[in-house]
C-alpha cells in the first residue's frame, strides 16, 4: 500500500522547493496580511481564484490569492513581502500537479508572465522560469539547437521541469543545465550553478528559492535531424498517451528495470474508476478526469492502485505526481 511518506509528496502545503515560511499549515491567512503581501505587486492578482483553471489536470480547489509577478524583480518584491507577512508561497506551473479540492492556503504564485527567452554566446540559451518547455523546444529549433529533445511533449514550464528533473526515455533535464537563477527565500536574486545541484530521478535537489530562470547549455544541430527526432517522440506520445483527455502525465515513477504502467496494468487496475477519475485505457501509469473528478476522487484512486500493484508484485511505487494543497 502506499505509505504516508509517499502520499505526503507535496510537503507542507506542497512547499516542496519554494520558500519556507513559519505559518502553520491550513491557517487561513488573515485577508490583511494578504493584501499587505501582495501590495504593490506591477503584475496580477486574483484573490480566490479557483485552480482547476491552472492545472492540466482540471481539477483543484481555491488559492487564498494567486499571483503573476510581472517580472523578475517584481517577484523578488512579493517574496520578500510574504516573509515579512508570514505568507506561505507556493509556485505553481500546473502539469505535475494534483491541488486538493481545498485548495492553497496563501499565496500561489504563477510564473506565465515571465517568458523571455535569450540566446547567449557557445550556444547557450537563457529563458524565463515561466517560458513553456514547448516554446522552448521551438526556439531551439528555430536556431538550428540540439540537445533538448528529450523534451518533445513534457507541457511543464522550464521551472517546474527543472525542480522536477523532467525527462523522458531520450534524456532530462540535468544533461543540458548549465545554471539556474533562483529568487531564494528572502527575496534576493542568485545564479546557481548546475555543478551545485544533486539531481536524481524526476527530482533536482536545489537550494530553496523559486526558479526564476535557467541557463541550457545547447550544441549546434542540423535542424532537419532535430525536428525528425521531435515529430517521432510526439507521434509515439500521441500513439500511447491519452492526450486529449485531462491529466497530469504519469502518476507514478518508474521503479527500477520495470515501467509502472505495465506493473499496474499486471494488476488489473486498467480503466479502473473511483468517480470521474479513470486509470487511462491508453496508458495506465495515467490518471485521467472525465469530467467532474474531485482530488478526493484521485487520492482515492491511486491508493487503490498503490494496493494492487503491492498485493500483487510487492513492489511499491511511488508517486511522481505531486498532490499539494489543505488535506
Ligand atoms: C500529458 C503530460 C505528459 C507529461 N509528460 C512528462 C514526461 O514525459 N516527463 C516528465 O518528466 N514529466 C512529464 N509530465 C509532467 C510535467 O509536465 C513535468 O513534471 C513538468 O516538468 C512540470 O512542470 P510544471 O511547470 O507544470 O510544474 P508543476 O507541476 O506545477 O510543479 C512541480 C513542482 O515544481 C515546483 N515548481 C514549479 N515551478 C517552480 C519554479 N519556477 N520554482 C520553484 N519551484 C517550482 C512546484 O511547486 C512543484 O513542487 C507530463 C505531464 C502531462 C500533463
Amino acid at each position: 500500500m502506499i505509505g504516508e511518506v509517499t502520499m505526503r509528496e507535496g510537503g507542507r502545503q506542497g512547499l516542496t522547493s519554494g520558500p519556507r515560511v513559519s505559518v502553520p499549515d491550513r491557517k487561513v491567512p488573515h485577508v490583511r496580511d494578504l493584501r499587505a503581501a501582495v501590495a504593490g505587486l506591477r503584475g496580477e492578482v486574483r484573490f480566490g481564484a479557483s485552480l482547476h483553471e491552472f492545472t492540466s489536470f482540471r481539477i483543484g480547489g481555491p488559492a487564498d490569492a494567486l499571483c503573476f509577478p510581472a517580472d523578475v524583480e517584481d517577484l523578488s518584491r512579493l517574496v520578500r513581502q510574504a516573509k515579512t507577512e508570514k505568507i506561505p508561497i507556493f509556485v505553481l506551473g500546473g502539469t505535475n500537479l494534483l491541488v486538493r479540492d481545498r485548495g492553497i492556503r496563501g499565496l500561489v504564485v504563477s510564473l506565465s508572465k515571465l517568458t523571455a527567452v535569450r540566446d547567449e554566446p557557445d550556444s547557450v540559451v537563457y529563458a524565463e522560469g515561466g517560458v513553456g518547455m514547448p516554446t522552448l523546444m521551438k526556439h531551439a529549433i528555430s536556431r538550428s539547437l540540439t540537445g533538448l529533445e528529450w523534451a518533445a511533449g513534457i507541457p511543464g514550464t522550464l521551472g517546474g521541469s527543472v525542480v522536477m528533473n523532467a525527462g523522458t526515455r531520450l534524456g532530462e533535464m540535468r544533461q543540458v543545465l548549465k545554471a539556474v537563477r533562483l529568487v531564494d527565500p528572502k527575496g534576493k536574486i542568485l545564479d546557481v550553478p548546475a555543478s551545485a545541484i544533486w539531481f536524481s530521478y524526476r527530482r533536482a535537489k536545489l537550494p530553496r528559492g523559486i526558479v526564476a530562470g535557467a541557463w541550457l547549455q545547447l550544441r549546434p544541430g542540423n535542424r532537419e535531424q532535430i525536428e525528425t527526432v521531435v515529430k517521432e517522440y510526439l507521434h509515439h506520445r500521441r500513439d500511447t498517451q491519452p492526450l486529449a483527455q485531462p491529466s497530469a502525465g504519469c502518476v507514478f515513477k518508474n521503479p527500477p528495470n520495470d515501467a509502472a504502467g505495465r506493473l499496474i496494468e499486471a494488476a488489473g487496475m486498467k480503466g479502473a474508476r473511483v468517480g470521474d477519475a479513470q486509470v487511462s485505457e491508453k496508458h495506465a501509469n495515467f490518471v485521467v478526469n472525465l469530467g467532474r473528478a474531485r482530488a478526493a476522487d484521485v487520492i482515492a484512486l491511486i491508493k487503490q492502485v498503490g494496493r494492487a500493484v503491492e498485493e500483487q508484485t510487492g513492489i511499491t511505487l511511488e508517486l511522481e505526481l505531486k498532490i499539494v494543497g489543505q488535506p
